[in-house]
């Protein structure tokens, strides 16, 4: 079982209320069955919702910080979406342990699913989201699948 992020697949659950669809997902995934979800929408939030940005973390750890309790997500609007990160990540980790998850195919750029430890992504975001963090954690292989702007919607 391979877990994808939902907006990879063509799901509009990004903060925008867009997707992010990689046709290309399914040839990374091959004949595997697929868990498609989003850690922020089970977390609670919204869709759409305020984009948010890590407070006090350190680059490439930004979500193993945030779990330890030594960083903040905070929206643009003051408020701090921590713990509803943190809830989203937790059970998209539990649904993958559930269900044998080996590989983990994540949207870069994303508070969430971004993995970029060595900030080599040419379009920026944080180096590790929460569910990223979380999931290597648990030894899980993470890739970043890295999404344009030309396929945004
Ligand atoms: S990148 Fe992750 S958190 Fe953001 S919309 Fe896609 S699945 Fe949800």
């Amino acid at each position: 079982m391979i877990m994808v992020s939902a907006c990879l697949l063509g799901q509009r659950v990004r903060y925008d209320g867009r997707h992010s669809l990689r046709d290309d997902v399914r040839e990374l995934t091959g004949d595997e069955p697929v868990l498609a979800l989003c850690p922020e929408v089970l977390g609670g939030l919204g869709t759409p919702r305020p984009p948010a940005r890590f407070v006090g973390a350190r680059f490439g750890y930004e979500g193993s910080d945030l779990l330890a309790g030594r960083a903040r997500l905070m929206d643009e609007n003051g408020r701090d979406v921590s713990l509803a990160f943190a809830r989203g990540a937790k059970l998209v980790a539990e649904l993958c342990k559930q269900h044998g998850v080996r590989l983990a195919l994540l949207k870069d750029r994303s508070p969430s699913c971004g993995w970029d430890p060595d900030g080599v992504n040419p379009q920026g975001g944080p180096g590790q989201g929460v569910l990223a963090a979380l999931l290597s954690q648990m030894g899980v292989t993470v890739r970043e699948v890295r999404s344009s702007a030309r396929g945004e919607k």
